[in-house]
Order: structure tokens, then sequence, then C-alpha cells
């Protein structure tokens, strides 16, 4: 056998290849858990936040209402003036209201008593936020925390008594944002009770009230503005909104709190996928190591197909079939093996070591039978497909005349993509004296006129067509179609797969002379080739 000169070029492309997409395989499952736990992480905040913001609208709701019911008790029990009874039912209202800390008469501007006392002189309400009060009689306007006689800071509720009067309740802020510690914690950005005009009436976090976003019924629960993420939720009898933010850092550090434990998932998934790929590759280099080893140690042999003139029942020839006997797993189909040998760029070297060992195994026997011709199988690697002007000489027989040999192709060779080399080698081949044949006709996908740009002799019938013949049938549209062609284009057919003798009547009655099959024989090794050629044509 010719030795190789190299394997190195094919070798390293494919394995650089091969490296970046094992590469970017492995990569992959980190990638997609980053990226998608962020839009996780965010749609979790989002969902979180609008829970929050509408059980804060909802809570403020509930506060305000008793709030005002009570002050409106206060009202009509007192008509916003003050005495003992007055002080006194003021007083059992706080008492039996939890979070109402206080409450207060005021009459023009002045608090006249709370519930404690009398104020002797009434004391002056000056900022203008502490007397805003409601449009109507009844209803009640919201002022923001400020400091309180008490100490420390609450919330007013003004309830209208009329134009000059009204009666308030000092209230706790923090009864309002009954979730704070989640805030504290730092599970949600920012909380705020914001009123109608933009006025903040609590607010938990640093969220300003300039960063708002517009406030309207209508605006959507979530939403992003100027690059914070917003839920807004309006109470459902009262001008405030409730208002929960997040900014794209408190996103982004719940993510990579989370992305941190998907990256250690992803990195063991990647880890299990690298190590797969490994192994993969590894098994395909073994077995591209093993396919050395099988030429060198001669685990390959040669099986020939007897080819039968079905007219006068005569052996005209043989196909050559590889066959890989692996010493630990046995018989390797050719299919499997060619494929893998092909796609590392072996196959030139396989096709090599068949020609020597025809050569030598049939070689005396054919120059003794020159009406006796051998065909082998071509794969597109031998004829350039790479492009790659792998010299025709190197396809040629040294001991055997070319006139008694038929290359075998497949109409993948003929493919545009590679068929300017393909047509020279093909072409140098035709001019040793060599046949060629169209391995499988009628499996391909190329037109006819295409065809016959390429010198063919001969168009070997695929096994499907053949098994469409059923011992009824009568005719077979397909093969009639396809001896036509052949006949108009002066190529010779061979029916190959032949199982049964209705099979070859058929085809003999069809005008198809060349057949080969296990009718006629299976593949068998070169010495009982030569005994069956002897035994069938004497
Ligand atoms: P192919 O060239 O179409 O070869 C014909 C296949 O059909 C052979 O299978 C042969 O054993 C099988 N065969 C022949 N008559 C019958 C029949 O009556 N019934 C059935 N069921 N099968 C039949 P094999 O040897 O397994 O080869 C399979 C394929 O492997 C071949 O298809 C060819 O494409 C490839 N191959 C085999 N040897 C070589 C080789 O030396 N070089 C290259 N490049 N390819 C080869
Ligand atoms: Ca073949
Ligand atoms: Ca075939």
């Amino acid at each position: 056998m010719r030795k190789p000169q190299g394997r190195k070029p094919i070798d390293r492309v494919f394995l650089r290849y091969e490296l970046t997409i094992m590469l970017f395989l492995a990569l992959l499952p980190e990638v997609l858990m980053l990226v998608g736990s962020y839009f996780w992480i965010e749609t979790r905040i989002a969902h979180e936040m609008s829970f929050l913001a509408n059980a804060t609208a909802r809570r403020a709701d509930n506060i305000l209402k008793v709030t005002q019911a009570n002050l409106k008790q206060i009202a009509e029990k007192t008509s916003a003036q003050c005495d003992l009874d007055a002080i006194e039912f003021m007083r059992d209202k706080v008492f039996k209201v939890m979070f109402i800390r206080e409450i207060g008469i005021i009459n023009d501007q002045k608090l006249m008593c709370n519930d404690v006392k009398l104020f002797e002189p009434p004391v002056d309400i000056t900022t203008l936020e502490q007397t805003a009060i409601a449009e109507n009689d009844g209803e009640i306007a919201l002022v923001p925390p400020m400091p309180t006689l008490q100490g420390g800071k609450s919330i007013l509720v003004n309830y209208r008594v009329n134009a000059n009067s009204y009666v308030n309740a000092l209230i706790d802020p923090d009864i309002f944002a009954e979730f704070h510690d989640y805030v504290r914690l730092g599970e949600i950005s920012d909380v705020l009770l914001v009123r109608e005009d933009g006025k903040t009436v609590i607010s938990l976090g640093s969220m300003s009230e300039q960063t708002l976003p517009p406030l309207s019924e209508t605006a959507a629960h979530v939403q992003y503005y100027n690059g914070n993420l917003f839920s807004i939720y309006k109470s459902a009898d009262y001008p405030i909104y409730a208002v929960v933010s997040a900014t794209p850092a408190f996103i982004f550090r719940n993510w990579w709190r989370d992305a941190f434990a998907l990256l250690l998932i992803g990195g063991v998934m990647s880890l299990t996928l690298g190590l797969l790929l490994k192994r993969n590759r590894n098994n395909s280099s073994l077995l591209q190591h093993e396919l050395w080893q099988a030429i060198e140690n001669n685990q390959f042999c040669i099986h020939y197909q007897p080819l039968m003139d079905m007219v006068n029942n005569r052996c005209v020839g043989a196909e050559a079939l590889i066959r890989w006997q692996h010493p630990g797993k046995g018989l390797i189909p050719p299919l499997v093996f060619i494929l893998i040998a092909e796609q590392n760029g072996m196959i030139r070297y396989i096709t090599q070591w068949l020609i020597d060992h025809i050569d030598t195994e049939l070689g005396d026997f054919l120059v003794q039978h020159p009406d006796i011709h051998i065909s082998l199988n071509l794969s597109p690697l031998d004829l350039g497909e790479d492009g790659k002007n792998w010299v025709s000489e190197a396809l040629l027989f040294r001991q055997i005349p070319h006139q008694q040999i038929i290359y075998e192709i497949t109409e993948h060779t003929l493919m545009p993509k590679h068929c300017q080399v393909g047509k020279k080698i093909i072409q140098g081949l035709r001019n040793q004296g060599a046949k060629i044949a169209l391995d499988d006709f009628g499996t391909g996908y190329s037109s006819l006129s295409y065809l016959q740009r390429f010198p063919l002799d001969y168009l070997k019938i695929d096994k499907a067509f053949i098994d469409s013949i059923d011992s009824a049938t009568t005719s077979s549209g397909l093969i009639e179609h396809i001896v036509n062609i052949a006949s108009s284009m002066r190529y010779e057919l061979i029916a190959e797969g032949i199982e049964h003798e209705y099979q070859m009547h058929y085809l003999l009655a069809q005008g198809v002379k060349l057949g080969q099959g296990w009718f006629f024989a299976k593949p068998m090794p070169a010495a009982e080739f030569m005994a069956f050629v002897q035994k069938q044509n004497t």
C-alpha cells in the first residue's frame, strides 16, 4: 500500500472546528442560565412589587375608612365644640382605635382641645399643611407626618365638619406600611404613599417624589420610568396612591444573588456537557485511531459480489465491498465506518488500501480473464470534494488493466459544488480505459440533463426500485422509465439488490441485462469469487 504522506491538514481543521463547537456548547448552559435568570428575577420582582403596592393601597383604604368613621362620630357628637364630654368621648376613641394617637378639635385655625385637655388659650395652627382640609363637609384630607406635641411624627387626618371647623386624628405612620420590614431588609426597594397632588404621605426607602411617573388611575400597574421600575395602585376611596419602586441596581443585586446559585448549577451542567462531549470526541478519535490500526494490522478485507449477465447466466464481474473485522467489536458494517472515514478524510487511504489489495488478490486472475471486470466504490473525497486535486493516479491500478475496472460514484459526487475537480478526475480515469457507473441511481436529486454533462457508462438502479417489483408486477412504471432514459442516453443498466427470481425475469423483460444481488450470490472472499466464476462460466 502507498503510505499516506500526512493527515495533518484535515485533522487540524477538523480539530479546531470541533474544539470551538465544544467550547460553545459547554458554555451555552451558563450563558442561557444567566440571561434567562435576569428576566426571571425581573419578572419576579415586578410581581412582588405589584402585590405590595396593591396591598398597601388596600390597607390605606381600610385605615382611612376606620379613621373617617370615628372622626365622623366625634363630629356628630360634639359639633366641633370642646367640653368635658367631648374630651371624654375623644379619649375613649384613642383608647379603642389602636393606631390613633391623638384627636383634636380645630376652630378657625386654632386647636381648641384634644382628647386630654382644653387648650387655654387655644393653640394657633400656623403651617399651611396642618390646615389642609377637604373641599366638602364630611370628607377627609391627609397631612404628611409632622412632629406632634407628644413627640415623634404622626400623620394628620383632618375631617371637615364645616368651612371653619374640623376634627383631626394623629395616626402612627408605621401602620400604613405593613411590609416595612421587607423594605428594611432590602427585599423591596421603596414604598411610598402619595397624595394626588404628588405630596408624599409616607416614605419608606430613599425614593423622592420628584422621580415618580405621572400618577393616574389608568396607569399600568408596573412600568419603567426614568430607568426605575414602578408599581402603582390607587386607593379605591381616597385620592392617594401606593407606589413601590425598584432601581436597576436593586434588580441587579437580587439577580446577582440568585445568579450565583444558577451559575453553580450552570457550571455543573456545562461540566457534564463538556465531559460528555469530550468522551464523544475521544470515541471518535479512538475510532480514527482504530481505523489506522485496521489498515496497518490488516483488519480490513474485501468481499466480492458477483455481477451477472442475466441473459446468459454468466458472471461478468464483481463489486468490491470492504469489510472490517474489528478485534473487539466484531464485524463493523461499511456504512458505519465509511461515514466516519469520509468525515475525517481517511477514506482516501482506505480507497488506496482497497486498490492495492484488489490488485494483489485478483490481479493475476483478471489478467487471465479479460472478460471479467471489478467495480469499486469511490467516495466524494476521492474525487476532490474538498477542492484538492488528489491526483487521479492515486486511483489507478498497477496490475489490473483499466479496461476491466468500473469506478462507482454517486450523484452527490457530481454536485456543482465540487464537480470541476471531480469531472477532471473522472475524465482522467476514463482516458485510461476505465468505466464509470452512477451508483444508487434514482435516489439523488440531479436532473437528467445535468447528469448528461458527465462522462458515464453505467447506471446502477438502486435496490429500492428492485424492491418495488413483487411477484404480481407486470409493469413498474418507474423501472420502465429508467430503462427508457438509459437507452436514450446510451448508458448500460445494472440492477442491484435482486433477491428473487421473478425480479430477474421482470428486469430481463424490460431489457436490463446486468444484475447483482443475493439471488445470484452474496459478497464473498476473493478465493471463493474466483471459484464461483470458474463454476458459473464453464
Ligand atoms: P453500495 O455501493 O450500494 O453496495 C451495495 C450494498 O448492498 C452492499 O452492502 C451489498 O452487500 C448490499 N447488497 C447487495 N446485494 C444485496 C441484496 O440482494 N439484498 C440486500 N439486502 N443487500 C444487498 P454493504 O457491503 O454493506 O455496503 C454498504 C455500502 O457501503 C455500499 O453501498 C457503499 O456505499 C459502501 N461501501 C462498501 N464498501 C465500500 C468501499 O470499499 N468503499 C466505499 N467508498 N464505500 C463502500
Ligand atoms: Ca456500489
Ligand atoms: Ca448501490
